[in-house]
């Protein structure tokens, strides 16, 4: 039986994403990220759309099968964990819920806060999140992240070993971001390990499928659609969406709110992850950025399958 969260029955999803997928594929503004020098070896014109919904449909077009690096769109998934493993008012009071208005790198930004790094989707509450994780030692933390968010896909995700060789040669900044976290006292674990297992969560290879999957996990209160496993509870769920309406596409955050009406997490290799909560995520992959870091074409194209599924969680018709 479809229940009546689903998508709206009697629409022609596929067609719409296709629809969707042309759209973005107008656009070829932005450019790829090139800080971590591999980022920038990408085809630039890939692009990927595919929506999951809650019962488990799936609906595609284009590059759904290309891998890329995950990025920052895992820091939604091992913050949804950690909330899971150890409440969320415990993980509230060291990594916050506020919009940094800066940078996802910034410095100045955990300067300006006493130390206190923001929120779980900048770099700072990232790592911070990560050495939260409990388990005894890094390797613990490191398979505890990587099952979790195998259990979010629904099949089992592998690093990228160039990607993550590339930022650990580059990721000077990210060790000072947690050396500065230490200095305050605001992460519990040894820096160098924590930034360590960042960095390999950063790198693990997903597609545009696999996001729409994740994405339908928080969708559907924490249970994957696909495999029908229960990974976090639906607390869990509904604390991680108002984090990303928040701050999850960076400093664009609220434009995207205001155009979108939707939470989602982007990253720099440029996937992006959208969720309709009780309905359905969506999932984008086009590796062309904008300013903040977010993928131009897969903005583009959430943004058309939001109005035509009628999806914005702030329209009251
Ligand atoms: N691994 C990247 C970094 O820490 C992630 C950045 C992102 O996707 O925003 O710089």
């Amino acid at each position: 039986v479809a229940r009546t969260g689903a998508v709206p029955p009697g629409r022609d999803i596929d067609e719409l994403v296709a629809a969707a997928h042309a759209r973005g594929l107008r656009h070829a503004e932005g450019t790829v990220a090139d800080y971590i020098p591999i980022l920038a070896q990408v085809d630039p014109e890939l692009f990927g759309l595919c929506v999951v919904d809650v019962d488990g449909g799936v609906h595609e077009v284009g590059d759904t099968g290309a891998r890329f690096s995950i990025q920052s769109i895992s820091k939604a998934f091992v913050y949804a964990l950690l909330c899971d493993a150890l409440g969320h008012e415990e993980v509230f009071d060291v990594v916050g819920v506020n919009n940094t208005g800066a940078a996802f790198n910034s410095v100045v930004a955990i300067e300006l806060n006493e130390g206190h790094p923001g929120n779980p989707m900048v770099n700072a509450g990232a790592i911070a999140t990560t050495a939260l994780m409990p388990s005894a030692t890094a390797e613990e933390k490191w398979e505890a992240v990587r099952n979790g968010l195998s259990r979010f896909a629904g099949r089992g995700l592998e690093v990228d070993d160039d990607v993550y060789r590339s930022e650990s040669l580059t990721n000077q900044r990210n060790r000072a971001i947690a050396q500065l976290l230490e200095s305050y006292g605001r992460i519990r674990s040894d820096p160098a390990e924590a930034v360590d297992v960042y960095t390999r969560q950063c790198s693990l290879l997903v597609d545009a499928h696999d996001l729409a999957v994740m994405g339908a996990t928080l969708a559907d209160g924490g249970v994957n659609p696909v495999t029908g496993e229960r990974v976090v509870s639906a607390d869990v769920c509904r604390d991680t969406l108002a984090v990303l309406a928040a701050s999850g596409l960076y400093e664009r955050s609220g434009e995207w709110l205001f155009e979108i009406g939707l939470p989602g997490k982007s990253g720099v290799a440029g996937g992006l992850v959208t969720v309709a909560p009780g309905k359905a995520g969506i999932g984008a992959y086009a590796p062309r950025l904008d300013s903040a870091g977010n993928s131009v074409r897969g903005q583009i194209g959430t943004a058309y399958l939001s109005r035509a599924l009628g999806l914005n969680i702030f329209a009251s018709e």
